[in-house]
């Protein structure tokens, strides 16, 4: 396993709250980090079908074009009544003509399920895996996971993404309602980025 030794780290991202939780992740470490729409960066197509492909895609072409390190998240949330969908394609759900819209997403999965009389508890789970990747192609990869339950209405306004529908096991407050700090403490994103710091940090 190899070491981040650089003290410039690329965050390989361009969603404003995943930034803003790495972000937050990174700061007890002491390393520069800069985002890939701060250096003008754009983005990679994500033609994989796994997190960890897309995430090897988003972490290679920051660290090729910036010749720093950087540090990609692949994500996404895995309905188990949807055969684990939308899966990698969480953000695709969200797509329409002018923009992401997921108030509009977050409706089309609980609609999937009523249309399935999916019985309740609606099980599902939000999963991360980390890339990071250095200028020399080499890469590490970490996955995380939190397990839940999809729920409607929409509760929180908080957080961002699917966080409004996603109340974790044993919780009473949907990530979109609690704390960012607590959902920092528990989320597949702190899993993952547990596993990276106890593997490449110091
Ligand atoms: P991608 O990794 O860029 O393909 O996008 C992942 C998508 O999954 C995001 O756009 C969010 O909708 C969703 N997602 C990933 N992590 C979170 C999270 O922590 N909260 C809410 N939604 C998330």
């Amino acid at each position: 396993m190899r070491k981040l030794t650089e003290q410039k780290l690329v965050v390989a991202s361009h969603n404003a709250g995943k930034i803003r939780e790495i972000g937050a992740l990174l700061a007890p470490y002491g390393i520069e980090v800069i985002s890939a729409g701060e250096l003008g960066f754009d983005e990679p197509d994500e033609t994989e079908s796994t997190f960890a492909g897309n995430a090897r895609i988003k972490a290679h072409y920051a660290a090729k074009k910036s010749g720093f390190p950087a540090l990609s998240d692949d994500s996404g949330i895995t309905v188990d009544g949807l055969d684990g969908a939308p899966g990698v394609y969480t953000a695709d759900w969200a797509e329409t003509p002018t923009g992401r819209d997921f108030p509009m997403a977050m409706k089309k999965v609980w609609d999937k399920l009523e249309a399935l009389n999916t019985p309740e508890p609606r099980g599902c789970a939000f999963n991360c895996t980390l890339c990071i990747a250095w200028p020399d192609g080499h890469d590490e990869i970490f996955e995380g996971k939190v397990s839940g339950r999809y729920v409607w209405p929409m509760r929180g306004d908080r957080g961002f993404g699917f966080d409004p529908c996603f109340l974790p096991n044993g919780e009473t407050d949907t990530f979109a309602e609690m704390d960012p700090a607590k959902k920092a403490g528990m989320s597949h994103r702190a899993d993952a980025f547990a596993k990276l710091v106890a593997g490449c940090f110091d």
